[in-house]
């Protein structure tokens, strides 16, 4: 196995006598001065992201999925790069207007939306409520006969699409907890519902197909079907989801977010109204932005068998290759150049067999214990995936950017893992 492949690093990575830089900083001494594991974010990729998105749809049509990754410091980022956001629970919406993004900058999502969740978002005056259900429809009706203004809806259609990708990411498809069916009627009955209720003001349909998904022919099937729709039901508004794929290993290569638009746009040309076309992109914002930093702390060579390389952290802070048995590369961050010809196992410090992060992976002969390695791309459903599972800490977040690495979210500490215990 070769050196890591440049397209998996984050755009500012640079290579300086081995040593790997992100944003002008080391990164092997932002792993000394915040510790390991870290996650260390390119600052100048995110910004870089957001404008390609805005370059390719348009002023206020892109809006990031915050579930993704989410805290003060990209809630804020997504926002001055002019994004909308998306949340999709009452804390996201906490977290995005405590940030100072305004409400009518935020958008609600989410198939089972609480009452409280929904007068929160009413009351705060979001952009638009995307509804996902018929019970949502009458707790939107409840909520209005209390007094609440109307808000502006999206109904979340799902398509009947089946894309290529995880079945527990896949979402377009007819047996699917989300959305109004269009094949069976429901998404009409929805849609006409909604047009006449005086409690909601009806704007527009939504579909969001599934995550991960690299198959453009996936995208551009969805967006027809939702164009001939909105068309029919003259709609002002047409939202078509996130969903774009990036590649994790080497080999994979993923359609870049402009790409992406094009196959948007072929659809979108069949809208006959002025029906504005919005996306929710998250993963294609934030995965390849940032890398992993863990230590070395054990390693075990069973004859004949494998070898073991245990790190300072692992499903806890990276429950993906668990969850959807994804893959990742790993490298050494003091060493990028190196090749990587020793296969082995790179597992975490959990107590179950499980808990691995990568099955095969390459690193340099030279690798021992107290070396760093990292894992990039884990912008994305990493940090905001993370748990306290055997009461490990969740790491720290760090945006380096110009030379400096700035702290955004601060290691737990012991302390955290009690605060809400009650004696
Ligand atoms: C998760 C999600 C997205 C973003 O998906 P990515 O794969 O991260 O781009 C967009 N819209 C909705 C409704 C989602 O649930």
């Amino acid at each position: 196995m070769t050196a890591i492949p440049r397209h998996l690093l984050p755009l500012t990575a640079t290579v300086d006598n081995g040593q790997l830089l992100i944003g002008g900083c080391r990164v092997s001494d932002i792993a000394r001065e915040h510790g390991t594991p870290v996650f260390i974010y390119d600052e100048e990729h995110l910004r870089a992201r957001c404008h390609e998105a805005i370059k390719a749809f348009g002023q206020d049509r892109v809006i990031y999925a915050a579930k993704a990754f989410l805290c003060t410091a990209m809630a804020k980022l997504a926002h001055d790069e002019g994004l909308l956001l998306d949340v999709a629970t009452g804390g996201e919406l906490f977290v995005a207007l405590n940030a100072g993004v305004p409400a009518n900058r935020c958008v609600l999502h989410g198939n089972n939306k609480s009452l409280n969740e929904l007068r929160t978002a009413m009351k705060a005056g979001v952009r638009h409520i995307v509804v996902d259900s018929f019970d949502e429809l009458e707790r939107i009706e409840r909520l209005h006969a209390e007094g609440l203004p109307a808000p502006r809806v999206q109904l979340r259609i799902t398509p009947g699409v089946t894309v290529h990708t995880h079945e527990y990411i896949s979402t377009g498809q007819d047996d699917s907890k989300f959305g109004f069916n269009l094949g069976n009627g429901s998404a009409h009955k929805a849609i006409d519902r909604a047009k006449q209720s005086k409690a909601m003001q009806f704007v527009g349909v939504h579909c969001h197909i599934g995550s991960n998904v690299f198959a453009v022919e996936n995208f551009t099937h969805a967006a027809r079907i939702m164009v001939k729709l909105a068309n029919e039901v003259q709609a002002e508004e047409l939202t078509l989801g996130g969903g774009l794929g990036v590649a994790y290993v080497g080999g994979e290569h993923a359609p870049s977010i402009t790409e992406w638009s094009t196959h948007f746009k072929a659809a979108a040309a069949e809208l006959v109204g002025d029906t504005k076309v919005f996306v929710e992109p998250g993963r294609s914002i934030v995965a390849d932005a940032a890398i992993t930093v863990y230590e070395v702390g054990t390693i075990k060579h069973i004859d004949g068998v494998r070898t073991y390389i245990s790190v300072d952290g692992g499903m806890s802070d990276n429950p993906r290759p668990v969850l959807y048995g994804s893959g990742y590369e790993a490298f050494m961050p003091t060493n990028v150049e190196a090749a990587r010809t020793k296969p082995a196992r790179i597992v975490g410090k959990h107590c179950e067999s499980g808990d691995v992060l990568i099955h095969e992976a390459h690193l340099p002969e030279s690798l021992k214990v107290g070396d760093l390695i990292a894992t990039p791309v884990t912008g994305a459903y990493g940090h905001s995936m993370a748990s306290n599972y055997n009461k490990v800490p969740r790491p720290p977040v760090v945006f380096a950017r110009n030379g400096s690495a700035r702290l955004v979210v601060r290691r737990e500490t012991p302390e955290d893992l009690v605060r809400l215990d009650i004696l």
